[in-house]
Parts: structure tokens; sequence; C-alpha cells
């Protein structure tokens, strides 16, 4: 089954990811994790992701996509995929229906957070996540039991992301704005689209998400 989990920066993507892929059996395929990940490990995708990012911008289309699909072909994603933070533009939703069609598979699922662009500023500048595993927290409403350390890793690498600072939530928002958010629509046109209110409880929209799921 391959399902996209659809939302503004600081929906709660990341959060619901595991549950989504637990249920599905599929693994989280997040490109934002990818980009940081090359970035952490110093790789020439890494380098040329870092100033898109870092000023809030997308990625060229062409490059994530063939990344996308080069990890969608990899064995654990056969049966499937839980896509997060793609596609974020309609031209890689079209190229992301053309590499599925080509490949007997197509868009099951879309599961999309909706959650108003104040909330998101407040969620996202008081994000921290943890550079090792990715885990999210809240400096209010979810801090780690020890500032700094991961609880569900015990890494001690709890910090905020270079673009969760304020000016940058800023710029990402617009970038969802202007690019993102026609992707919708797009989704709608061709896959029944779930909308979940993603400023409910953690506990509440997983039980929401899971239920979409069937
Ligand atoms: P995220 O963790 O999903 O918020 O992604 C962090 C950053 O990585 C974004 O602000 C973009 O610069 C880049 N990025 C992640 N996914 C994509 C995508 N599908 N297309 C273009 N850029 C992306």
């Amino acid at each position: 089954m391959d399902i996209v989990l659809f939302g503004p920066p600081g929906a709660g993507k990341g959060t619901q990811a595991a549950a989504v892929c637990a249920a599905a059996n599929v693994p989280h395929v997040a490109t934002g994790d990818i980009f940081r990940k090359n970035l952490k490990e110093g790789t020439a995708l890494g380098q040329l992701a870092r100033g898109y990012m870092d000023r809030g911008e997308l990625v060229p289309d062409q490059l994530v996509c063939d990344l996308v699909a080069d990890r969608l072909s990899q064995a654990d994603a056969l049966g499937g995929a839980l896509l997060d933070g793609f596609p974020r533009t309609v031209v890689q939703a079209e190229l992301l229906e053309r590499w599925l069609t080509a490949h007997g598979r197509r868009i099951d699922v879309v599961l999309n957070l909706v959650v108003p662009d104040e909330v998101l500023v407040r969620r996202l500048s008081g994000r921290r996540t943890c550079r090792a595993c990715g885990a999210s927290y809240h400096v209010d409403h979810n801090p780690p039991r020890t500032a700094g350390v991961c609880d569900a890793c015990g890494a001690a690498e709890v910090v905020q992301r270079d673009d969760d600072r304020e000016e940058t939530v800023l710029a990402r928002l617009q970038t969802y704005h202007r690019e993102t958010a026609a992707v919708l629509p797009w989704l709608r046109a061709r896959v029944a689209v779930t909308d979940v209110d993603g400023t409910l409880p953690i506990g509440v929209v997983q039980d929401l998400v899971h239920s979409a799921l069937g």
C-alpha cells in the first residue's frame, strides 16, 4: 500500500508516521529526513540540499523525485511505503504518479493533516528534534524527560532544527502555501483524501488516522 501523509510543516506528520507505518506494514520515506541524514554525513546530496533547506525553499523537483524513485525501488518498499513530505509540488505529484503506474502501483491512501498557520508557527518554533533518531519534542507541551536527551533513543542530541528558527519557519509556511497547497486539489481529483484535524491531541489524531487506513 502506498500512502501519502500530507500537511504543512509542523502538522504532525513525523509524529504520526511511526504508527501509520506499523499499521500498514510499510517503511517510512520522509524526504526531509533523507536530506538531513545526508547533510549530517556531509554527502554531495546534503551539500546540494543545504542552501534550499536553510532558506526554507524546496529542493529542485527532479533531484527529489530521483531520490524517492530510488528509495521506492528498494526491497523493503516494494510492497508500498509511507511518503512523508513528498510530493510537495504538482510536478512531484505527477512524476510520482507516473513512476507508480509504471511499477503497477498507485497512491492508495492520502491522509491530510489540517492545522492553521498560527498553530504551526508556535509548534515549529518550540519544536526540538533528536538529531540521532528524528523523534520530535516541544519545549512546552512535550519536553524530553531529561533536557536535551532523547526519551526514545537516549542520545544527547535533542536540539532545534536549523530550519525551525522563526525566520525560516515563516519562509517554509510561505513555500507551503505558494507551492505545496496546490498538490491537495490535484490529489483530491484522483484519490479519496481523508482530512484529519491535526490540532486534536496526538492520540486522537492517531486513532482517526488509523481508522482511515481501513
Ligand atoms: P521536512 O522535514 O519535510 O520539513 O523537510 C525539510 C526541508 O527539506 C524542506 O524545507 C525542503 O527544503 C526539503 N525538502 C523535503 N522534502 C522535500 C520535497 N518533497 N521537495 C523539495 N524539498 C523538500
